[in-house]
């Protein structure tokens, strides 16, 4: 865990919760975390993703490693801990979407066990779901898809600590969703995603019944 710099800091309350958030919003903010090697298909999954839950009238929001580098983590590199640091602010960041009551879409390499483990644990103790996707991809096939040139770029030493080249990819141990892209489709993958947000009761409307919509819904039946 980072250690706590500033001292006398509290966190404030307001008026409205986050039930109440999510009440209006008519899903639970949660976050879900694409993990796998570059070109395994965590941004294409979470694109196809973010359209199945907006035709759903969803509120999802991706969060994605080269935009990220772009802006708040733009002073971050590729070293070990850079890596740590990238993973731990996207973390606080998916934490704040899924309080706020967003679905998080967080594609990042994230090769490291110990640093996702730590935005898990960060969820956790907000009381926040985190649901790990292993994007399952051979590095063979990843390779040969290399959507952005870079492990071509990698294998002529151009690119250094490149995950599955030079760095390593710690796989998850205990996902709760296990994509293998190499023989899926994306509707498949999203799909299992979908259906794990409705057994979860992430997105289902009735998870949120307000007096409001069932005094409406009455009316409506007269
Ligand atoms: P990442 O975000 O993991 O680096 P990208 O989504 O940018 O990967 O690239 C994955 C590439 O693989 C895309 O060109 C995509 O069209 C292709 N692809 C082929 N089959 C699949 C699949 N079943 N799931 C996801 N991507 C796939």
């Amino acid at each position: 865990m980072a250690k706590q710099i500033a001292t006398n800091v509290t966190w404030h309350d307001g008026e409205i919760t986050r039930e109440d958030r999510f009440e209006i919003l008519r899903q639970k903010g949660i976050t879900i975390w694409f993990t796998g090697l570059s070109g395994s298909g965590k941004s294409t999954i979470a694109v196809a993703l973010e359209k199945a839950l907006f035709a759903m009238g969803k509120l999802s929001y991706r969060l994605d490693g080269d935009n990220v580098r772009l802006g708040i983590n733009k002073n971050l590199g590729f070293s070990g801990e850079d890596r740590k640091e990238n993973i731990r602010r996207i973390g606080e960041v998916a934490k704040l979407f899924g309080d706020a009551g967003t679905i998080s879409l967080s594609s990042f390499i994230s090769p490291y066990k110990a640093d996702r483990d730590e935005v898990r644990a960060l969820h956790e103790a907000a009381n926040l779901q985190f649901v790990e996707v292993y994007v399952d991809c051979s590095l063979s096939v990843a390779e040969e898809r290399d959507p952005k040139g870079l492990y071509k770029k990698a294998r002529a030493g151009e690119i250094k600590n490149f995950t599955g080249i030079d760095d390593p990819y710690e796989a998850p141990e205990n996902p709760e969703i296990h994509l293998n892209t190499d023989t899926m489709t994306v509707e498949e993958e999203v799909s299992i995603i979908i259906d794990f947000l409705s057994e979860n009761e992430v997105i289902q409307s009735q998870y949120f019944t307000r007096a409001s919509d069932v005094a409406e819904d009455s009316a409506a039946a007269l």
